[in-house]
């Protein structure tokens, strides 16, 4: 059984499905937009949000559609944040249905941007209207939604930029979810309270041309880029910290380019990338690497791009408060974790705690992208009981 829902807002309840579903229907890959913000604007709008489209772009990108909503003026300003863009679909052959149909089989909803993270979005709408429907507007604080556009790309004109204006205008976060596909398998599995770095470096060594049979007139890059390369592998960076797994270096590429077996090549080079913890930050890797780099000695170049440090929210009242949550809608206890990759919690986490809970990651960026149809029913009601036990009635 299939079926596109559209979505209605009776009695000021928002059917989340609904509202996933028509998302979906914005193929919004990044860099574009297609009128999802435009979207879930109009929806918080007729619940009572004061919403600021903000567009943000600068030389060389494109221009980036972002929302701010926020319901109330004044007490705590609880924050949902998250990205209304995707990433694409690949060749809509493979998918079982329309990739942007948005469409409900057998129980799931299935498109691309449904895990990741549409679909949570849609629960971040439908738990505030049911907030609200219960509780009236009156409950002594704020409610905001942060949207960007820009989480799946270069992360430039997107949530750094809407902190940015937030903080100019003195605007502030007290608290703070993000709804990433968080859970592995089931939901409820995993509550992240932190995130690992990531760190790329281009590793470059520069030698001297000439002849296998002369090696002597000439200097091996390729040698020295094995030794160099074995020397930040052989051994584990760390053995991890309280809450986080130990670091791990994985070499990416090697590219040496030379076609031609009789001929010491003039340079060599090498791509690699470092998750790590808690117990580094950028600078202090790479220093680590240049003194490892440079006790094997000769020519060469480093080019490190750090895309995010680690952060941690460690275990307090937004992860207590969520996790209690999860356990009153679904009897299981989420794990607390650092695992996976980064997002655009590295921004938000300076501003105030904040954990990570959404849907089901089993299928993000991947060909039938879906989740339950239950499980966001699910997790509307845990949104929902978060700000029950965020704005405890007087
Ligand atoms: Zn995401």
């Amino acid at each position: 059984m299939r079926w596109s829902p559209r979505v209605t807002i009776s009695n000021h309840l928002v059917d989340p499905v609904a509202l996933a579903g028509e998302l979906i229907r914005r193929p919004s890959v990044t860099p574009h937009d297609e009128g999802a913000i435009a979207l879930l604007a109009s929806t918080l709008e007729s619940l009572g949000f004061a919403c600021h489209r903000l567009v943000f772009s600068e030389p060389g990108t494109a221009d980036i559609v972002n929302l701010y909503a926020r319901l109330g003026s004044d007490g705590r300003n609880f924050c949902f944040a998250g990205h209304t863009d995707v990433v694409p679909p690949g060749d809509p052959a493979h998918w079982s249905v329309a990739p942007f149909a948005g469409t409900v089989v057998d129980g799931e909803l299935r498109g691309r941007g449904a895990a990741d993270m549409k679909g949570a979005i849609a629960c971040f709408a439908a738990a505030a209207a049911r907030f609200i429907a219960s509780r009236g507007p009156d409950f002594d604080g704020s409610i905001s939604l942060l949207i960007t556009g820009d989480e799946e790309g270069v992360s430039i004109n997107g949530t750094r930029k809407v902190l940015d204006w937030l903080k100019s205008r003195g605007e502030r976060l007290d608290a703070c979810i993000v709804g990433e596909p968080t859970n592995a398998a089931t939901l409820g599995d995993m509550v992240k309270i932190g995130r690992r770095g990531s760190l790329t470096g281009t590793l470059t060594v520069h030698g001297t041309q000439g002849h296998t049979a002369y090696p002597h007139l000439a200097d091996n890059p390729v040698h020295r880029l094995v030794d160099m390369l074995h020397a930040v592998t052989a051994a584990p960076l760390d053995d991890g910290t309280a809450h986080f797994q130990p670091s791990t270096l994985q070499v990416s590429t090697i590219d040496v380019g030379n076609p031609a077996a009789n001929v010491i090549p003039a340079e060599a080079r090498a791509v690699f990338n470092i998750r790590f913890n808690d117990g580094w930050t950028g600078d202090r890797l790479e220093a680590w690497l240049r003194e490892k780099f440079d006790a094997i000695g000769g020519r060469y170049d480093l080019a490190i791009r750090v895309s995010g440090e680690s952060f941690l929210t460690p275990p307090g009242p937004v992860s207590d408060i969520l996790s209690t949550a999860i356990e009153r809608t679904l009897g299981r206890k989420p794990e607390l974790s650092t695992t996976g990759g980064t997002s655009d919690a590295r921004f938000i986490h300076s501003f105030c705690p904040i954990a990570e809970f959404g849907l089901v990651g089993l299928t993000m960026h991947k060909v039938d992208e879906r989740v339950a149809v239950a499980d966001i029913a699910a997790l509307t009601e845990i949104y929902r009981t978060v700000l029950d036990l965020y704005f405890p009635p007087r």
